[in-house]
């Protein structure tokens, strides 16, 4: 009898983690597993914004999928999805075709533009590997310029992030650490540098506990960040952004986009039933009216029945969606009875460079500064633990406190 075939679509977290519990629960015997993704590595998404400001050695960030996932029990496609088509349960690679009896799509995320004229064409984004790599010799680049006759260019070295939610917030935190260090080798003083952070709303990182929100602002202007909050940015050319109610120009020579997200493209594409571009999944994590496509991550819009608003995107989100779809899959294959997905939120961290941390865990508990920064790296290495064992954290792992 031919086996189950799950195709899975794209290995960040909510792919990886579904395809090692996959492997975890069903013998080779049981299902053919293959998972496809752009590329043969898995990137920490949630250090992007280190590998972008170069405050960490990129290529701890990226794990080869191979080092994880038994290429003996599971087929790697490295190859990039150009649409889906549930009712002939068929995926289009761009480079050939696959099909499929249970799919689950991992694709993740795209930055949101919202029609901002110039952004998509001039900003730089947090968005991938090599979307945050460029971003790190683009900075780089920058000083170079200074040293080799370009001192006087206005905004040379004005660093513009656009959006002050958890991604803004974590990488000028980053770059008011590296930006110090590049003076230093570049021979340019300090007071050349600017780092701006704009944001819409009233406050930096709204929504958030408003402790917590004023420990950050304060840590990072201490560190040189120049805030402009509620100031929206109307506006991003080559080397400016225009914001404001008074149309004020910034100069810039690098502008970074953090101003929000969306789902992959490739779920519209595909002709799914979209909630502000997310598949509104069911409690089992599917598609609406396709009992055996599953969406998972920042492709999927999963309510909160408490507050009856969505939960934000987020990797510990996409972790524990992993489990439980692949439980799922196992039920359906048996005709057993599915799960429904409860999340269980452990609270949010978030790194402001350096030493230099803050955030909520568990029932609410606030903490601040070392205690939040080692709080940070635990969750980190928890999350490779799980994935690959202590192996992985001992080639991957950030288990030095600073
Ligand atoms: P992703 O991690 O985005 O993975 C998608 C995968 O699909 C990638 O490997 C990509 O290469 C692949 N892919 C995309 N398109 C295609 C295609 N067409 N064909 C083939 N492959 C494709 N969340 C937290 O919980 N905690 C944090 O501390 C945190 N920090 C963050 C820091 C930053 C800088 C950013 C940007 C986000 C952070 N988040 C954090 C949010 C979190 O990273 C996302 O919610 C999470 O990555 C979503 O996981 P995912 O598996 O859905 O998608
Ligand atoms: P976001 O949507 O959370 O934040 C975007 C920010 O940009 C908002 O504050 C918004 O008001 C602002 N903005 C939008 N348009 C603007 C404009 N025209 N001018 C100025 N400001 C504008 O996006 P994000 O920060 O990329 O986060 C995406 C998801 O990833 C969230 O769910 C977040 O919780 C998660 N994340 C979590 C962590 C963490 O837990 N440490 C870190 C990074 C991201």
């Amino acid at each position: 009898m031919r086996k189950p075939k799950i195709v899975l679509l794209g290995a960040g977290y909510a792919g990886m983690m579904t395809t090692k519990r996959l492997m975890q629960q069903l013998s080779i015997e049981e299902a053919e597993i293959i998972l496809v993704n752009k590329h043969n590595y898995h990137y920490q998404t949630t250090w992007l914004h280190e590998v972008a400001a170069g405050t960490i050695d990129q290529n701890q960030s990226r794990i080869m999928i191979s080092d994880v996932i038994d290429p003996l029990r599971v087929t790697l496609v490295e190859e990039t999805v150009e649409k889906i088509n549930p009712d002939q349960k068929k995926v289009t690679l761009q480079n050939g075709e696959l099909d499929y009896d249970y799919l689950v799509v991992g694709l993740g995320f795209e930055k949101a533009t919202f029609g901002i004229p110039g952004m998509a064409e001039h900003a730089l984004s947090i968005q991938s590997f090599d979307k945050s790599r460029y971003i790190r010799e683009h900075i780089e680049y920058q000083f170079s310029r200074y040293r080799n006759g370009e001192k006087d260019k206005e905004g040379l070295l004005t660093f513009v992030v656009g959006g002050s939610g958890f991604t803004g917030i974590e990488f000028v935190g980053e770059l008011a650490e590296k930006l110090p260090q590049l003076c230093k080798e570049y021979d340019v003083d300090l007071s050349e540098v600017r780092i701006v952070n704009i944001e819409a709303a009233p406050t930096i990182l709204p929504g958030f506990d408003e402790a917590l929100v004023t420990y950050a602002r304060r840590s990072l202007e201490d560190r040189g960040v120049e805030f402009k909050i509620g100031t929206m940015i109307k506006e991003c050319t080559k080397d400016s952004v225009i914001v404001g109610d008074d149309n004020e120009e910034i100069k810039a020579e690098t502008i970074v986009w953090t101003g929000g997200v969306q789902a992959n493209a490739v779920l519209g594409e595909s002709g799914f039933e979209l909630t502000k571009g997310k598949v509104n999944v069911d409690g089992t994590l599917r598609a609406p009216g396709y009992e055996d496509v599953f969406i998972l991550g920042d492709c999927a819009w999963v309510m909160n029945q408490e507050t009856g608003r969505p939960y934000p995107p987020t990797a510990q989100i996409a972790i524990q969606e992993a489990d439980i779809c692949a439980e799922n899959i196992k039920a359906l294959m048996k005709d057993e009875p599915l799960k429904e997905f409860v999340f269980d939120n452990k609270g949010t961290v978030a790194s402001l460079g350096g030493r230099h941390a803050m955030g909520t865990i568990f029932d609410g508990k606030k903490l601040y500064g070392l205690s939040a920064k080692m709080m940070k790296h635990v969750i980190d290495d928890r999350y490779l633990f799980m994935l690959g064992g202590p192996r992985l954290v001992l080639k991957k792992g950030k288990f030095r406190p600073f």
